[in-house]
């Protein structure tokens, strides 16, 4: 088969040849005469990769590989499916030079992000390697002494996981890890920005020794033609996704007549909130990491920074000579810490942000436009003098864009931090012990950083409340979203 990795990727990697299968996709081989997707560079614009892209009938094809792997699959012993999860971890780490070189080609975040990345993607196999041995169920005092109560734990079955593109492989390990430990199979279609390195993990996989449809990958230009097939093909009982609030809804709808169950990881609209007895220097750390990191491009980034009026004017000016040390470029220059933004309706929407901050007031502390121009590059930008009626507050702008609220009353500032639909993650620093606790439980989101700017990690349940989702990934509780419980009564003891 033709290799359809161009040389702008193959000068990155070490061993090429190992990802050679990675054009067709590791997945199902149904059509004859095959479309394909180009995947290129935003911050260069160079061709990459051209991948198979994929139709309806091969998700079919993929989802009919699934069902049939899944019964063997979960009749092997925990120990065994353990084992298979432990050597894909070994070979991720094996290749994760070539993996991070793959996701900043086709991503675009500096190498170093990437390497972060790829360790972080690492860890949800290790974790779920681990959790694959703890599935337990229960026993139940029984009313009467003649019978017994039992709950058992059994795989949901064949999985449908989508996946987005600003953390392309630790989104992919994070959904597939606990369904296999699970027992479940699955159907995997990244991002159509992102597939390579999707692309490369599992052809790690299929060395570590994944049985036969276990895994199957799905490359689509269109994520509607794939997610369709997912949500209404009787054979997949679960969908997991994580992506934009708007497609979330779609898929629920889609899913209405087969009543799946669903995992959703959708949009955020993050507030950080420092208080006047915070640390300053280190709400700054937090905040930087948290508004910057990935360009602005997570769902859990500071979206909108409060601070309170006694620490304002020092945040602020710190908070914007930092920002300005930022530097802005490709993502394999060393020195970069900002890559570019995913694609050019990303840099409109910024844009469109700014424009609308400051018809309506707002004042431009530093940045505030595209970066030369080629490639999708944009200034780290700070913003005060905002209210609460800006685009920028109200919506998730997904770029470097930090927008700096000042406020008065501590209680106030709870209400407009939970006045939105989303309620992912949330961020606040304050020292008064009895503040903490206070808006700790006050905050409407499903995780909430003290003193801290980072949050994620495969021990803790990730997720979150309202409009931004359903569900947990990562800890124990993300092993439990893969499971079906069955209860079991025997009678005439
Ligand atoms: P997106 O919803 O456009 O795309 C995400 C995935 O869904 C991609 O694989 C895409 O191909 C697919 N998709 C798009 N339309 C589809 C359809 N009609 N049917 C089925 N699949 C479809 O989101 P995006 O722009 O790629 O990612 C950014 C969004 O993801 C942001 O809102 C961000 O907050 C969110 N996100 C959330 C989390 C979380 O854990 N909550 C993590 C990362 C990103």
């Amino acid at each position: 088969m033709e290799l359809a990795l161009t040389p702008a990727l193959t000068k990155h990697l070490k061993n090429p040849g190992i990802f050679r299968d990675l054009a067709e996709g590791p997945g199902p081989s149904v059509a004859k005469k095959r479309k394909r997707l180009a995947v290129f560079n935003p911050s260069t614009g160079e061709l990459l990769a051209e991948v198979t892209d994929m139709s309806a009938e091969d998700a079919r094809a993929a989802i009919e590989k699934a069902y049939i792997a899944q019964e063997p699959w979960a009749h092997l012993t925990a120990r065994e499916r353990s084992n298979v999860l432990w050597e894909w971890h070994r070979l991720i780490l094996e290749h994760s030079d070539d993996l991070a070189a793959i996701l900043t080609a086709e991503m675009g975040k500096p190498l170093a992000e990437a390497k972060s990345g790829v360790q972080h993607a690492a860890a949800y196999l290790q974790w779920y390697a681990e959790e694959a041995n703890r599935i337990y169920g229960e026993t139940i005092s029984a009313p009467s002494n003649d019978r017994r109560m039992l709950v058992i734990k059994q795989p949901i079955g064949v999985v449908g996981a989508i996946t987005p593109w600003n953390f392309p492989a630790s989104m992919v390990a994070r959904k597939i890890s606990p369904a296999l430990a699970a027992g479940c199979t699955v159907i995997l279609k990244p991002a159509e920005q992102t597939p390579l390195v999707a692309g490369a993990m599992i052809a790690l996989a299929k060395l570590a020794g994944f049985p036969d449809g276990v895994i199957n990958l799905v490359y689509a230009s269109v994520g509607d033609t794939i997610g369709r097939e997912l949500c209404t093909n009787p054979k997949v009982r679960k969908i997991s996704f994580t992506g934009s609030t708007e497609v979330g809804r779609l898929l629920m709808r889609q899913c209405s007549d087969q009543i799946k169950r669903m995992s959703f990881e959708l949009g955020g609209n993050a507030p950080f909130i420092v208080f006047d007895d915070a640390n300053v220097d280190a709400a700054l750390d937090g905040a930087i990491r948290a508004k910057f990191r990935n360009a602005g491009q997570t769902c859990v980034s500071a979206n909108r920074i409060y601070v309170q009026s006694w620490v304002y004017a020092e945040f602020t000016e710190k908070f914007t000579k930092r920002a300005r040390t930022l530097k802005v470029g490709d993502g394999f220059d060393p020195d970069v810490t900002i890559g570019p933004l995913i694609d050019r309706d990303a840099l409109t929407k910024i844009e469109a942000h700014v424009e609308d901050a400051l018809q309506k007031g707002a004042r431009v502390r530093c940045g505030g436009r595209r970066v030369g121009t080629s490639g999708t590059f944009f200034e780290p930008t700070v913003i005060t003098d905002v209210v609460g009626s800006m685009r920028l507050a109200q919506e998730e702008t997904f770029g470097p864009l930090a927008p700096i609220i000042r406020f008065e009353d501590p209680d106030h500032v709870v209400s407009d931090a939970n006045d939105t639909i989303y309620g992912l993650a949330a961020y606040f620093y304050a020292s008064n012990l009895k503040r903490v606790w206070r808006v700790a439980e006050a905050l409407e989101y499903g995780m909430v950083g003290i003193n801290t700017g980072r949050m994620s990690s495969e021990a803790a349940p990730f997720g979150g409340i309202k409009q931004s989702g359903i569900g947990r990934e990562g800890s124990r509780h993300g092993l439990e979203d893969y499971l079906e419980m069955k209860y079991l009564c025997m009678g005439g003891l």
